[in-house]
């Protein structure tokens, strides 16, 4: 399942150089994306990045100040909210507190006049989807966090929405709950074919269930690619220190070519990256490798000086399934290592202050230009 990846597909919403100002506060700032049929989007960002505006304006409740949104094919400007073939998910506590469950549900479905045995069969159907047809008959306060959030999404589903917006749907349960609807919502939306899209500041959350990420900062779209482009290979400093953990080294090019670049950096080591498109010698450069790259061990490596630094460890932190490690170089600067616990030789652990060596691969970083 890959749309984005043929320039033939036909995306299913085109947001075309949207803006959304709020007086002189630009909100969102002449963003474009495309979102592809039953697609599970995650617009991800920081609190105040605009993501929830974007979300409100593809749902009808704002209006871009600039730009279009095509949605299957027609423009939604001045379509109001009812009138889209979109149905947003609020999170739990808009529920009707003194309404059943299946009158929750219903509710919408009345409001737009659809008889009754039909309504009757549609809850029926969406109670079931959602592994509430026990429930019926309970009010709200009567169900736990999880069940309502299941509620909810009922209630936002029962309509057939072509496209369900999620603002921060989890964002009321705890982590094990999370966790587990998380996987429940992705198995939801490919039964029923949908395209979902999340707005949410948990990047967990995002790389997770999503097919595809907008990284989103100050109202624009950063990078948007699938979690392991996004993780892997992040296209700006911003993105690779927004998601997950990393090391990043400064420096300078020393020399280019053959596919590598040398930097040395201002830690006081050199390092040798592989680069399509390596950086003329001299020009200011960054390097961002990922904890899990850099391993840890009492012996010289055989690829040192490059890309191997000698330290002390500084700290170490034991998280069950895995350790991390703080080493800490000659001129001072902090490197973080990862290991998992499964694979980590366990006879003769590394212990605290012990001297040791920080190493990677060529291939194990990525290449910073800005
Ligand atoms: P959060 O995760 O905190 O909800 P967000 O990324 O969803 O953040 P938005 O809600 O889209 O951010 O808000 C983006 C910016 O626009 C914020 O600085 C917010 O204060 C501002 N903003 C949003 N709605 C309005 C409004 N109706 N009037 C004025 N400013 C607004």
């Amino acid at each position: 399942f890959a749309p984005w990846a043929d320039a033939t597909a036909v995306p299913f919403i085109a947001v075309k150089n949207v803006t959304k100002k709020f007086g002189d506060f630009v909100a969102v700032d002449n963003l474009s994306l495309n979102i592809y049929p039953r697609e599970f989007f995650a617009l991800l960002g920081a609190s105040g990045c605009g993501k929830s505006t974007l979300l409100r304006m593809l749902a009808g409740f704002e209006q871009p100040t600039s730009g279009e949104i095509v949605l299957d094919g027609q423009s939604l400007a001045g379509i109001p909210p009812y009138r889209r073939p979109v149905n947003m998910m609020f999170q739990s506590y808009a529920l009707f507190p003194h309404m059943t469950v299946e009158n929750n549900i219903a509710f919408g479905l009345k409001q737009d006049g659809m008889p009754k045995p039909q309504i009757a069969e549609r809850v029926d159907q969406m109670l079931r989807l959602v592994k509430l047809d026990k429930f019926a008959k309970r009010k709200p306060h009567q169900l736990s966090g999880g069940q309502r959030q299941r509620v909810a999404l009922a209630r936002s589903l029962a309509k057939r929405p072509k496209v369900l917006l999620l603002d921060e749907p989890l964002g009321a349960l705890d982590k094990k709950l999370r966790e587990e609807t998380q996987f429940e919502l992705m198995d939801l939306q490919q039964q029923l074919g949908l395209t979902f899209v999340v707005v949410t500041h948990d990047q967990e959350e995002a790389m997770t269930m999503a097919d595809r990420i907008a990284v989103m900062a100050h109202g624009k779209v950063i990078q948007v690619a699938t979690p392991p482009e996004i993780y892997e290979a992040p296209n700006s400093r911003f993105v690779a220190d927004f998601i997950g953990d990393v090391n990043i080294f400064d420096g300078t090019v020393t020399s280019a070519g053959n596919g590598t670049v040398d930097i040395a950096t201002e830690a006081g080591f050199s390092v040798r990256v592989a680069s399509s498109e390596p950086p003329a010698a001299g020009t200011k450069a960054g390097l961002a490798i990922r904890p899990e790259k850099i391993r840890v061990g009492r012996d010289k490596p055989a690829c040192a000086p490059l890309n191997a630094a000698e330290g002390e460890i500084w700290d170490i932190g034991y998280l069950g399934d895995m350790t991390i490690f703080h080493v800490r170089l000659k001129d001072g600067k902090v490197i973080k290592a990862s290991s998992m616990n499964a694979v980590r030789a366990v006879e003769d652990p590394l212990g605290y202050d012990q001297q040791v060596w920080v190493s990677f691969d060529e291939n194990a970083g990525v290449l910073l230009k800005d």
